[in-house]
């Protein structure tokens, strides 16, 4: 998972803890291999700009705890600041006694359907009770491909296949399922349409139809820098609430992912991490970047530190 992001962040610490002292040339060198390696990752300027600031300025001034070497204290340090920019952890916080609905954005081919299959199964697996609606009209195909999916869960997906008026289907999808006892109901919806301002028009009016208690933007996690204009668009016509990445598990750089983040305000809640529908992972920031600098958490981030000194 973004493996030059990773290797490049490891070199980085790498230098840190193989020299013989710390000084400011040290620490400014640290600086800018952090730069490289997240700008190479599309890792918005600014953000980078700020992170390595903070990585200066902490490394600089800061005293390290008792305990703790200065090496290992900078470490740490860009620790802190790498899971800072990726945000809090956060969770469903879905309303008992009702049916919560949660709407799917995100352009055709960000792995929409799939995320919505594999998030009706991964609520299931918690004790909701979780109905599916299916309006992206626009892709052949679409419905099947979730029908199949949400299938071997038992999820019944509603969808109207002879029917192109999307925010109709989904009017009538919650009318049938409104006498249901379901905790929530996920809405999948186009990503592409003839022009794009179709498909947010459609977007609005799903919106207006549904008022949903959470708009998910999905976004693929290969793509770069344009997620920003593309989460922008999407927030500015339904409140992105929460972020989902795709497709983690191949060449995925992530920077784009952070930068749909940035766009939207929202935090990243799952990512998938490949095409089974049980690629679906909960996301933490600390363990993101403990897996990023290759290690699972600060303690194991300071020993590999230390490993990585030793070596030869
Ligand atoms: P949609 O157009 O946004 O609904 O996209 P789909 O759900 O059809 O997904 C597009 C393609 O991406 C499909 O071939 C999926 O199998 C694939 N895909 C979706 N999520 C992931 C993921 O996390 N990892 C990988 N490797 N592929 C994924």
């Amino acid at each position: 998972m973004l493996d030059s992001l990773k290797n490049n962040l490891r070199d980085a610490i790498k230098k840190i803890v193989k020299s013989s002292g710390i000084d400011e040339e040290l620490i400014k060198e640290l600086s800018k291999d952090v730069q490289r390696a997240l700008l190479q990752s599309d890792v918005n300027v600014r953000l980078v700009l700020e992170i390595t600031k903070q990585l200066e300025a902490r490394s600089l001034n800061e005293t390290p705890p008792p305990g703790l070497s200065r090496k290992d204290h900078i470490v740490k340090i860009l620790y802190d600041e790498l899971a800072k920019m990726l945000g809090k952890e956060t969770d469903f916080d879905f309303k008992p006694g009702k049916q919560n609905k949660l709407i799917m954005l995100g352009i055709q081919g960000s792995g929409k359907t799939t995320v919505t299959a594999k998030l009706a199964k991964f609520l299931i697996k918690q004790g909701y009770t979780v109905g599916v609606i299916g309006a992206d009209t626009y892709r052949p195909g679409a419905l099947v491909q979730l029908r199949t999916m949400c299938e071997k869960s038992n999820v019944e997906v509603y969808g109207e296949p002879n029917n192109k008026d999307s925010p109709d289907i989904v009017k009538n999808g919650l009318k049938h399922f409104e006498e249901l006892p379901l905790d929530v109901i996920i809405i999948d919806t186009a990503g592409r349409h003839k022009e794009e301002k179709d498909l947010l028009a459609e977007m609005e009016q799903i919106n207006k139809v549904t008022d949903p208690d959470l708009a998910i933007l999905v976004i693929d996690g290969t793509i770069g820098q344009q997620c920003f204009n593309q989460a922008e668009a999407f927030h500015k016509t339904i409140p992105v609430g929460g972020i989902i990445v795709t497709k983690l598990d191949s060449s995925a750089k992530g920077g784009g992912a952070i930068a749909a983040s940035a766009a939207t305000g929202a935090q990243i809640m799952y990512v998938g991490t490949g095409e089974r529908i049980d690629d679906l992972e909960k996301f933490s920031p600390t363990r993101f970047v403990g897996r990023l600098l290759g290690m699972g958490d600060i303690q194991a981030v300071l020993d590999l530190a230390k490993r990585l000194e030793n070596e030869g």
